[in-house]
């Protein structure tokens, strides 16, 4: 186990936006220093964080600068080029390492390495070409989601296809023609019961800890809310939670990360995505545990003693979403919700200004039409 890193040591992030921002919050309580590396200046991160470089990722000569100024390297946004990581990697250590990140970046390389472990996905193949497309409908089936195999995030750069007929219109947005043809990846439509998520810690030392299991759900394809613990039973939370430990075990993990799963059925689940970093699944743990999962990867990226991740409240987070930042006043003005704000200026539609998290007492959570009042009226 090599020496943790100690306070007063600085943890470079990689990325500026509001994942980094609360792993820059949670570094500072623990004594640590944040410099974030950024393309955009004024970013959420670096307006809490010590230093910022702001530079294009693939900029080699600011990323050896950076590396040589920060104890570690960890990521809030995995959508990077990683060649010119190698700079980085020969100067300070990467966490979770950058083989984590070139697997969670490519849905394919994702779906060969979850198979591979024996943790089940929907039935996929890959699309490298156009001559490709027909023959992958037809090993998945319709209806089908078709992705692209990289740089999707918030249900962008995905299309769901019902019927033949919506094959030509879904590749004509996915891969325009005047393109170099991206490569895409078709997925069985999976008919899931819920969406869940695991966040799970490892430490250079191989200790492991997982958040409890939680329930999220989408609107427009972007997380709408999440629900911890998810409403599922015990066997179904087991088996998301061994898969997630299968998965840090295999990758040898430092670092925290999140897998998503969609659950089919008792004791059945399908893994659909690995994040190499915090989530925005995880942000119920601020309040509702007494380490949330930014302190916890902190924690596994410096070397010391992980936390525990028990829930002592049970917990509804909401996204405020574009516009629904402008509740933030009657949020604050009604008890028992707890607002954050992210620090972006510009509210555009899809974008993410904040949420909101609410608690409750062990095993208390609302019914369905609780839940649907949770935020109300403040968030009409
Ligand atoms: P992803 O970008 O893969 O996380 O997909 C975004 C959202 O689209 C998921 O959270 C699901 O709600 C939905 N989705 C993605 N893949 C599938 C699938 N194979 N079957 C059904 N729904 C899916």
């Amino acid at each position: 186990m090599p020496d943790p890193l100690a306070p007063g040591a600085t943890i470079g992030i990689m990325g500026g936006g509001q994942l980094g921002r609360m792993l820059a919050v949670a570094a500072a309580r623990l004594g640590y220093r944040a410099h974030v590396f950024t393309p955009e200046a004024g970013s959420p991160a670096s307006l809490v964080s010590a230093e910022t470089t702001v530079a294009s990722y693939d900029d080699r000569d600011a990323l050896a600068r950076f590396a040589e100024r920060v104890d570690v390297v960890t990521f809030e946004f995995e959508n990077v080029g990683l060649d010119a990581f190698e700079v980085v990697e020969a100067r300070v250590p990467i966490r979770p390492a950058r083989r984590v990140l070139a697997i969670a970046q490519d849905r394919i390389a994702e779906k060969t390495f979850l198979n591979g472990i024996d943790v089940p996905t929907a039935r996929w193949a890959p699309i490298r070409g156009r001559e490709e497309v027909a023959a992958a409908l037809e090993t998945v089936g319709l209806p089908a989601v078709v992705k692209t195999a990289r740089f999707g995030y918030d249900g962008k750069g995905q299309t769901v296809v019902r019927a033949e007929d919506e094959i030509a219109p879904a590749l004509a947005r996915l891969a325009p023609p005047a393109r170099p043809f991206p490569t895409l990846i078709a997925e069985a439509f999976v008919p899931f019961a819920r969406e869940v998520s695991v966040l799970v810690a490892r430490d250079p030392a191989g200790n492991v800890a997982t958040f409890d299991v939680v329930e999220n759900r989408h609107r427009g394809g972007i997380l709408d809310l999440s629900i911890a613990p998810a409403r599922i039973d015990v066997a179904t939370a087991a088996t998301a939670r061994r898969y997630a430990l299968a998965v840090a075990e295999a990758f040898a993990l430092e670092g925290l990360i999140c897998i998503e799963f969609f659950v089919t059925g008792p004791g059945e689940v399908l893994a659909n995505e690995i994040a190499p970093r915090p989530h925005n699944s995880g942000h119920w743990t601020i309040e509702a545990c007494a380490v949330s999962q930014f302190e916890q990867q902190v924690r596994a990226i410096c070397g010391l003693p992980l936390g525990d991740p028990a829930r002592h409240a049970d917990a509804l987070m909401k996204n405020l979403i574009g516009a629904e930042i402008a509740a933030l006043p009657a949020l604050l003005a009604t008890p028992g919700l707890i607002p954050h704000h992210y620090g972006k200026t510009e509210t555009r539609p899809g974008r993410k200004m904040g949420h909101v998290t609410r608690l409750y007492p062990l095993h208390g959570l609302p019914d369905e039409a609780g839940i649907a009042a949770a935020f109300a009226p403040a968030l009409a």
